[in-house]
């Protein structure tokens, strides 16, 4: 599997392009939130000759679905999620509280994901892992052939995610990591939703909230 990495908006999300030999292809957490920010993907999945089946979102911050209404209105494809963070306030609401303003209604999911589901395109099989605590529904999305794991905002290098949001709870984040993600293999790497990949076995050693 390929893993493509967009920084995107004032809010520096991580987007990842996944894709493989089939060259079917997914996106996390598309953040792209200007015209120049949607070609670069849309640019970059036309080159490599990629067909995007899947869309998916860790959680559903602002910053984290911004490109949803794009990569829905481009590639006819919904968001998959889970159904926890449908509690979460509107984009209206979320962008006014960090100054951002926004315009537009999300994209709403067709199939809201579950705690252990797996997700297939092209040869590349995820699973969705529910991380809770930054958010009610936050989930991490794991390559078990790949040894990667997409953690989101629960687990950043040697930090974890704010609990101070809608939901948030600093107990449940660092069960979710304790139970859910410092379990994986020690070689798995970690590509957080903000910041620079680290490994399950550095943050074991190094993540001070752990
Ligand atoms: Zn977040």
């Amino acid at each position: 599997m390929q893993i493509k990495q967009f920084e995107l908006n004032p809010v520096f999300v991580n987007t990842y392009l996944l894709y493989d030999e089939t060259k079917e292809a997914a996106l996390i957490d598309c953040g792209a939130s200007t015209d120049e920010e949607c070609r670069r993907i849309k640019e970059y999945i036309d080159y490599h000759g990629l067909t995007l089946k899947k869309l998916l979102n860790t959680h559903l911050h602002f910053d984290h679905v911004l490109g949803n209404r794009f990569v829905y209105e481009t590639y006819g494809v919904h968001p998959q999620y889970h159904e926890s963070e449908d509690s979460m306030p509107s984009l209206r609401i979320q962008g006014s509280a960090f100054g951002f303003p926004i315009d537009y209604e999300p994209v709403h999911a067709e199939h809201f994901l579950q705690d252990g589901e797996e997700i297939r395109f092209g040869n590349t099989t995820l699973k969705a892992l529910l991380t809770p605590g930054h958010s009610p529904g936050s989930l991490s999305f794991y390559c078990e052939k790949d040894y990667c794991v997409f953690t989101g905002d629960a687990l950043f290098r040697h930090d974890i995610g704010r609990t101070d949001l809608w939901g948030g709870n600093e107990d449940q984040l660092i069960a979710s990591i304790k139970n859910q993600l410092l379990t994986l293999p020690e070689i798995t790497e970690i590509y957080p939703g903000h910041g620079p990949a680290s490994t399950v076995k550095e943050e074991k050693q190094h993540n001070p909230y752990i």
